[in-house]
């Protein structure tokens, strides 16, 4: 899955670089900080000058990763990143496979002249890397940062609290194993990092049994009062203001998870939510079977993503954008020819 010739040329850019930087995708998920941080504590081991650099803040219930108190948010010190950025050599990417993917990162990463890797699983990249490791079919970019490690020879400095984080990342991008997850070779990655000592059980309780008060009454007002049926389509969605978020104290990463309970209905299999933020609509899509989110989202939301998860943004009224969606929904459906039976 991640080919020889790729990690040779890695392994070169790595040898010959002294101060390199990761950055993983904007609003960063348990995926994006899982592989960074994987990657950062073992370059740390080899000798690097590292940092991880990301676009904005991550959530919370990442915080408790090693390293993680480490990572410099470039939203919040822009300052800082522009120093670390003047003395890299070489960049990873993680986790994306477009530049508009980390914001205001971009501008700075434009004019960057060292050398760069990309380490993804998104379908459709932009050669955005001198070393591009793109593999669709890999279940995170947890998964790819696995092989890139054991493959470059570096396995040995996956210590239990790294493999925790490459854990991470595979257990949040499936679902806990629980879609997008068929492949054997998840399992053998899975039982490796077992047997070098993670406490599955606990990363669980980590990233899912940390909510706070507000988080789950909010879960359950947006199932309760914000959750919609798109009649004669076999679409539901959740729409939230951004009063509703605001009495709620919402947090980065506290609707997190939400868009996947639609698709917990019996005959829906196409799922979005709404956010109401300051300056944009944020919106989220999954699907079972094969409506393809990625390109609804890329032709309606200005967004891309996988086959059955992706997201987008919206820039305009609430309203307007929860009409686009139920408006064009079922075109698109026509257009592409999907039945409306829901496919497992
Ligand atoms: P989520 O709904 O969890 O924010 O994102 C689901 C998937 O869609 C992730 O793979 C993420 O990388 C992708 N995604 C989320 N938001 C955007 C966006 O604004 N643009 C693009 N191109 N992809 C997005
Ligand atoms: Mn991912």
């Amino acid at each position: 899955m991640v080919s020889g010739s790729g990690i040779k040329r890695l392994k070169e850019f790595v040898d010959s670089s002294k101060h390199i930087a990761i950055i993983p995708h904007h609003n960063p998920d348990g995926d994006a900080i899982g592989a960074s941080l994987g990657l950062y504590g073992v370059l740390k081991q080899l000798g690097k000058d590292v940092h991880v650099i990301s676009p904005n803040g991550f959530p919370e219930f990442l915080e408790w990763m090693e390293g993680a108190n480490e990572v410099v948010s470039f939203e919040d010190n822009p300052g800082k990143v522009r120093e670390i950025l003047k003395s890299t050599d070489l960049m990873f990417f993680l986790d994306f496979n477009g530049l508009s993917r980390i914001k205001g990162l971009e501008a700075e990463v434009r004019g960057f002249k060292g050398k760069s890797i990309m380490i993804d699983h998104h379908p459709g990249p932009e050669e955005i890397a001198d070393v591009m490791i793109s593999e669709p079919l890999a279940s995170a970019t947890c998964e790819l940062m696995y092989n890139v490690i054991k493959k470059a020879g570096w396995k040995k400095y996956l210590n239990k609290e790294l493999a925790e984080c490459i854990y991470t990342g595979i257990m949040t991008d499936t679902g806990s194993l629980s879609y997008n997850s068929s492949r054997p070779e998840i399992y053998h990655i899975v039982a490796d990092l077992v047997e070098i000592g993670i406490d599955k059980d606990k990363v669980h309780q980590l990233v899912f049994h940390s909510n706070s008060f507000n988080r789950m009454r909010l879960l359950g007002h947006a199932l309760g009062q914000k959750m919609y049926l798109l009649e004669g389509t076999p679409a539901a969605y959740i729409v939230l203001t951004a009063e509703e978020l605001k009495r709620y104290e919402f947090k980065p990463g506290d609707t997190e998870g939400f868009v996947n309970y639609p698709l917990w209905i019996e005959g829906i299999s196409v799922s979005a939510l709404f956010m109401e933020h300051k300056d944009k609509i944020k919106v989220s899509f999954r699907s079972q079977g094969s409506f393809p989110v990625n390109q609804f989202s890329e032709k309606f939301f200005n967004g891309g993503g996988h086959v059955n998860a992706a997201g987008g943004e919206f820039y305009g009224k609430l309203d307007d954008a929860v009409d686009t969606f139920c408006k064009q929904l079922p075109l698109f459906m026509q257009e592409q020819n999907i039945s409306d039976e829901k496919q497992p």
